[in-house]
């Protein structure tokens, strides 16, 4: 009551939560750990700073890391609401799970406590130039792959091979093992080649579009509208029966009823289900938005197939809305890092080849803007290294010898020459410039 109100500043650094309004959003979690590594403490001395700061007393043996601090349950609730008190940082709920609290059950959500990571995504955070972070959608077990790279997440350390090493000790540096400190983002040590099942990339797109919308749901999603997109599916598809409803989800009629009727929401996993086998979103699901929606042709074959079998879904013919796909490749554009045609077609599902097809003049400004960039990026590496070559070039004149690979590499370090790309050609080029600009001094040195 007595603290100064004039006084706006916040206690703790208001660090800016990474991906927010992207299905990569920074955890909860994440922000607390590089909270702990921006003021220098512990992450047992930052959680009892926060618990003092509202008044709990804290346990001898309490333990952060089994909060599920990014989850849906009371800790999340608490933790998110003390750090955006004691950063300034506004809606720090939207970096937990928080959002879909009404349309996943209490116990709906699992978490995977041992801290699973895409090595790269922490790779491509550190190419970036960002803090590497850990992913909200990491924290739920549906996800078991980075459906950016279509890697299985690992929560191994490529260095040491220990598991468990993200963020389980007092001290986190995000993308580094708490055991060894390896970096984690190490792809070349990285034993994860195995493939990723197509229903593992379709789940985590679905969370991924749950994340990436949470920043800015016009309305909480709710109880109501959820259990009203159930009741319209259940009655468009089987005529209002709960039974081939149950039957197709595998669960128990009694359960259904029980959501229709008396309250309760299914878990994660079985609205995920619902929503592969009745061929709608997990957010469309969750909002309520079924406007347009028929069912599909029920082959009870396929919808399990979508869900259990190696089968890519390609194999089945599909409706693509140019527009929107339009759009997004527009969106890539303007992208700060530029990408190639083949990373947009990834990351759309498509193939190039599709989008030359169908959306030539925006793919080939794609293209063209990714060659210039590698072009700048090349050209980048020349001017950083044209210093050194031209006081090599000199030094090797002045000992009258001729300027080659083996002289300069004697002379110039290795990190200057290796990312020069045809370095004779450079060397030519420097050469040349310099007996332009001192013709005489040059020449007399050569001679
Ligand atoms: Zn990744
Ligand atoms: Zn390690």
């Amino acid at each position: 009551m007595n603290r100064p109100v004039t006084n706006p500043r916040s206690t703790l650094h208001a660090l800016i939560p990474f991906g927010v309004g992207t299905a990569d959003v920074e955890s909860l979690l994440s922000y607390f750990c590089r909270l702990a590594v921006s003021h220098g403490v512990s992450t047992l001395i930052l959680s009892r700073t926060i618990a003092q700061h509202f008044g709990h007393s804290i346990a001898a043996n309490f333990d952060w890391h089994e909060r599920q601090i990014a989850g849906i349950r009371e800790s999340a609730l608490t933790w998110s609401a003390a750090l955006s008190a004691l950063t300034s940082v506004q809606n720090l709920d939207n970096l937990t799970f928080l959002p879909w609290r009404d349309v996943i059950s209490q116990n709906g959500l699992s978490i995977f406590k041992r801290g699973q990571f895409c090595s790269h995504c922490f790779a491509e955070d550190v190419a970036c130039e960002r803090q590497p972070y850990f992913r909200l959608a990491w924290e739920s077990t549906e996800v078991t792959c980075c459906p950016v790279h279509r890697k299985p997440l690992s929560c191994d350390c490529p260095s040491c091979g220990k598991n468990n090493v993200r963020h389980t000790a007092a001290v986190v540096v995000p993308g580094w093992c708490t055991h060894c400190g390896g970096f984690l983002g190490d792809t070349t040590k990285s034993k994860n080649l195995e493939e990723v099942e197509p229903a593992s990339i379709w789940r985590a797109r679905q969370i991924g579009e749950l994340l990436a919308s949470q920043d800015n749901l016009a309305v909480r999603p709710n109880r109501s509208q959820f259990i009203g997109a159930i009741t319209q599916i259940v009655s468009k598809a089987h005529g209002g029966m709960a039974a081939p409803f149950s039957r197709r989800i595998g669960i128990a009629k009694s359960t259904v009823h029980h959501w229709l009727k008396e309250g309760g929401t299914p878990s994660l996993e079985i609205s995920l289900k619902i929503a592969a086998h009745y061929g709608v979103s997990l957010k469309q699901l969750f909002t309520g938005e079924l406007p347009q929606w028929q069912p599909p042709v029920l082959n009870e074959q396929l919808a399990f197939e979508l869900l259990s079998s190696n089968q890519t879904p390609r194999n089945a013919p599909r409706t693509i809305d140019w527009t929107s796909i339009e759009e997004k490749l527009v969106a890539f554009l303007s992208l700060p890092t530029p990408i190639s045609v083949l990373e947009a077609a990834r990351r759309l599902d498509m193939e190039a080849r599709q989008l030359y097809l169908r959306a030539n003049k925006t793919t080939r400004q794609l293209g063209e803007r990714w060659k210039n960039y590698l072009k700048r990026k090349q050209e980048a590496k020349v001017v950083a290294a044209w210093p050194y070559l031209e006081h090599a070039c000199l030094e090797i004149w002045g000992e009258g010898k001729t300027v080659t690979r083996r002289e300069i590499f004697k002379r110039v370090p290795k990190e200057i020459l290796s990312p020069v790309p045809n370095l004779l050609n450079v060397l030519k080029d420097v050469q040349e410039h310099l007996q332009q600009s001192e013709p005489m001094a040059k020449r007399e040195l050569v001679a």
